[in-house]
């Protein structure tokens, strides 16, 4: 498993159970993101990606989305302001003429293994990205999202589990929950669905970024707690966020798929 591979598999056939739909992702260019802009692609949605500037994954993942035949767009940009978060979506709807799918993803983790030594700065970083953008992109989105549209929200199994080291980001995951459900209720008169995915380990930049670690054996350590013994694959995820998103999910909303290795988790 390489942390830039393409994120998707060979054998991945598309079936065209997304097309002509048009996707937004944050946090798309790289990671379990990335997974999900290359199945949309494959699947037949045109994709914009909005990531932080500094991340240089873009490019690639554009690329990777236009060999499939569609359409990207990729806006450098962070989700934790929502001017961005309006500029995007504006500038989403103006170039594809529309918009029916957006993925919440991207999403900040640091460690802190004391609660008194989290700053204010670093449990406000948190609460802005993961919290609040996405807030502030469903905001934004939600004008141009018609009926049959779809909300993803990539939670993660630190919210059911939680996490010694991980409090303010296991403390995010948690209100993405909360947020999701509570939005599938208010959504589901207006005909929208929304649903989170919750990974276990995966293997991408998250992890080596935030935990300093960067030799993959040392990365594949993390998923040894789970049933299967291993981090999951971005390309393990890509699939599950086509299904939430497509009409074979048409009966589900307010749900969370876990996709963990085995781990079963209540709620
Ligand atoms: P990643 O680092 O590969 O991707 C995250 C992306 O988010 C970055 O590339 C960046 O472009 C974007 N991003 C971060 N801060 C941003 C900001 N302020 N504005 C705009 N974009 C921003 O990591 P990933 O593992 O693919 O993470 C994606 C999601 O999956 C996150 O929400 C994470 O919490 C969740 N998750 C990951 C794991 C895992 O083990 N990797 C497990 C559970 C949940």
């Amino acid at each position: 498993m390489q942390p830039h591979a393409e994120h998707i598999r060979a054998s991945y056939r598309g079936s065209g159970k997304l097309a002509g739909k048009k996707a937004l992702i944050s946090g798309g260019d790289s990671g379990i993101g990335r997974a999900a802009a290359l199945h949309f692609a494959r699947e037949g949605a045109d994709v914009a990606i909005l990531y932080l500037e500094e991340h240089d994954d873009a490019n690639e993942t554009i690329r990777l989305i236009e060999k499939e035949g569609r359409k990207g767009l990729a806006i450098a940009g962070d989700v934790s302001s929502s001017q961005v978060c309006n500029d995007a979506v504006a500038q989403v709807v103006t170039q594809f003429e529309g918009l029916d799918i957006l993925v919440n993803n991207a999403g900040v983790q640091m460690v802190q293994e004391d609660i008194e030594a989290i700053s204010d700065e670093e449990w406000q970083r948190h609460m802005d990205i993961n919290i609040n953008g996405y807030f502030y992109l469903v905001r934004a989105a939600l004008p141009h999202l018609g009926k049959g549209s779809a909300i993803i929200n990539t939670s993660s199994i630190n919210a059911f589990a939680g996490n010694k080291d991980l409090l303010a980001y296991s403390t995010t995951k948690a209100a993405e929950m909360g947020f999701t459900r509570s939005l599938a209720l208010q959504l589901v008169s207006r005909g929208i669905r929304v649903n989170a995915v919750a990974p276990g380990p995966v293997w991408t930049p998250l992890q080596p970024a935030s935990w300093g670690i960067v030799d993959p054996q040392t990365v594949a350590e993390l998923g040894k707690d789970t049933p299967m013994g291993r981090c999951g694959d971005p390309s393990e995820l890509g699939p599950a966020y086509v299904y939430l998103a497509s009409e074979d999910a048409s009966f589900v909303t307010g749900q969370t798929l876990h996709v963990n290795g085995g781990k079963i988790i209540n709620g």
